[in-house]
């Protein structure tokens, strides 16, 4: 028999699963206690600490290593990888872009950039990601296939690209994405910022797609204070990707020529020095967060009305942050809960607003979001860190 669905269960049940007398507890801290201070100390001793140094090319190679993707080009923070995604996607003025109403602003903004339209798209429960099969039907609806490309029959404006975000380190459901990507001539560029760690049927998340975003961001699994990277399997893209990120000037010894209108985006060395440190411990910090996972999952069982996310069968997460979700006849109860730990010195939080309610999104075509809707009045992120 579950124990009925009530505060006091619930609150005594996740001050079970936490360490006891250590509080405040926070949603995600990072850990540094690897080679972080020998390599930064190094990097600052070599006088390269900027874009020149020898970590940048180093953390590039391990992640590449790591996550099978070809090309690693390290950037300055998680949105400018984005952005720089979309803009060798080809995303211009006025296109439209496939974003999941569930996810971080950055998603969006990184559209906005570019002169484009998000075009906000379902989640499945299964993943809490965006949903491709809800996608396709959406699309065979209001699209219309022209020679050049995808267009909205209503809006009139092309349909350039997909977005979808492994929320939270839960992988979307990539394969069927593909599919609809390939059917309605769509660039596949994955916001996989929160899921370094997380893999889809054995490959790493964001290693398959045109192009992906990673950041390092303090809060994210892994950190470089702040970071980014862009991941790709094609040589050339990567070349441009690098060449776009560092003011788009001529390799030459002594002479600065510059063929486009480029960014500083590269990430500095010594922000690079910290990533290398970090991503040594990562196998240690995903067995740490999976036990984690499996403690919450355990101990959430046994009470009814309420759940812990679980990775669907053809994923493993990296259980960035646990996600504690109510059904839907107890969702009146989220913000009591959220006030209650949070007063009890222990961080939780809602998800998201949904983007398209934000101010600045309000207007941007969308289809029916009932699911992330539900999702948003229901899900609480549960304390993550590694060392819990
Ligand atoms: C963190 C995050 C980003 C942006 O990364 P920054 O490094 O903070 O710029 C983008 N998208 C999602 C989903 C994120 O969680």
């Amino acid at each position: 028999m579950k124990k009925k669905f009530d505060l006091d269960t619930i609150l005594d049940t996740l001050l079970s699963v936490l360490p006891s007398g250590q509080k405040p507890v926070a949603l995600h801290e990072p850990l540094f206690q690897g080679n972080e201070w020998n390599y930064v100390k190094e990097s600052l001793d070599s006088g390269w600490v900027s874009s020149a140094g020898k970590y940048v090319d180093r953390f590039e190679k391990y992640l590449s290593e790591y996550t099978g993707a070809k090309h690693v080009i390290a950037v300055v923070n998680g949105t400018a990888a984005l952005y720089t995604c979309l803009l060798l996607a080809g995303v211009t003025r006025d296109d439209e872009v496939f974003v999941p109403a569930l996810t971080f602003v950055a998603t969006a903004n990184a559209v906005s950039y570019c002169g484009a339209v998000p075009h906000f798209a379902d989640c499945e429960e299964r993943t809490l990601g965006l949903d491709p099969f809800k996608l396709a039907a959406y699309l065979e609806e209001i699209s219309e296939l022209r020679p050049d490309g995808c267009f909205n029959k209503k809006s009139g404006r092309r349909i350039r690209a997909v977005i979808p975000m492994h929320t939270f380190g839960q992988p979307v459901d990539i394969d069927p994405l593909l599919e609809v990507c390939r059917r309605f001539r769509l660039v596949l560029v994955e916001d996989a910022a929160e899921s370094l760690g997380s893999f889809y049927k054995g490959y790493h998340t964001g290693s398959r797609s045109e192009f992906s975003a990673l950041s390092f961001n303090g809060n994210k699994i892994i950190t470089t204070g702040g970071g980014g990277a862009i991941l790709t399997n094609n040589a050339s893209l990567a070349a441009s990707a690098k060449h776009l990120t560092t003011q788009a000037k001529l390799p030459h010894p002594w002479s600065f020529h510059h063929d486009r209108v480029g960014y500083n985006y590269r990430m500095p060395d010594i922000n690079a020095a910290l990533g290398c440190a970090q991503l040594e411990q990562l196998p240690d910090f995903l067995e740490k967060k999976r036990s984690l996972a499996l403690r919450y999952q355990k101990a959430f069982a046994e009470i009814e009305g309420v759940k812990i996310f679980r990775e669907a069968d053809f994923a493993r997460s990296n259980y960035w942050l646990n996600v504690l979700l109510l059904d839907e006849k107890y969702s009146s109860n989220r913000d009591t809960l959220l006030e209650l730990t949070n007063g009890l010195g222990i961080k939780t939080r809602p998800a998201w607003t949904l983007i398209p309610k934000l101010p600045m999104y309000q207007s941007c075509p969308q289809m029916d979001l009932s699911v992330a809707e539900s999702l948003e009045r229901r899900l609480i992120n549960l304390p993550s860190s590694a060392f819990l």
